[in-house]
């Protein structure tokens, strides 16, 4: 990894913490995802996964991309309509599951399998995320996707790295 994109790792990592959401919620949901199909997964496997996905350039885009959406609508400052589509989280809007799919997919298809399944089931930090979004005037709509998408590609290169094993 180059000094740019290790700078830009970083930079992602820290506006993650600013928008709630440490390394350690997303290891979480990356063991429980895939501990069932790697018996000796460890926490550990499962971080390193997770910073080898966030040093790829089109992740780093995404998330970049994703959460000044997310604050620029929490602050009103967004043109309309499309201030009320990201900050009423409207189902109809499907552009945030959208800009994710270049996480999901950085270690092949099995990551869009596995970023279906925690988009349905909202473990952790995700189904937090999404109902602090809905209660408080937190905008998420960027960031449960981009989290879940981060974890579903992680998992995805947790199995392929036991595979090549
Ligand atoms: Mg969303």
């Amino acid at each position: 990894m180059n000094k740019v994109t290790s700078d830009m790792r970083d930079i992602c990592i820290n506006l993650l913490k600013d928008r709630g959401v440490s390394l350690k919620d997303i290891v979480e949901i990356v063991y429980d995802l895939q501990i069932k199909y790697v018996p000796d997964l460890t926490k550990e496997v499962c971080l390193e996964a997770i910073l080898r996905v966030l040093g790829k350039r089109e992740v780093q885009n995404a998330i970049l991309t994703g959460i000044e959406l997310d604050v620029l609508a929490e602050r009103n400052m967004l043109s309309e309509p499309l201030q009320s589509l990201i900050s009423t989280d409207n189902p109809l809007y499907g552009i945030d599951e959208i800009l994710v799919l270049s996480i999901c997919n950085v270690y092949g298809s099995i990551g869009l399998t596995n970023f279906g399944y925690v988009d349905k089931t909202k473990p952790g930090i995700i189904g937090e995320l999404d109902k602090m979004g809905k209660e408080t005037n937190k905008c998420h709509t960027f960031m449960d996707d981009i989290i879940g998408a981060i974890a579903a590609a992680a998992a995805s290169s947790v199995a392929h790295n036991a595979e090549d094993n």
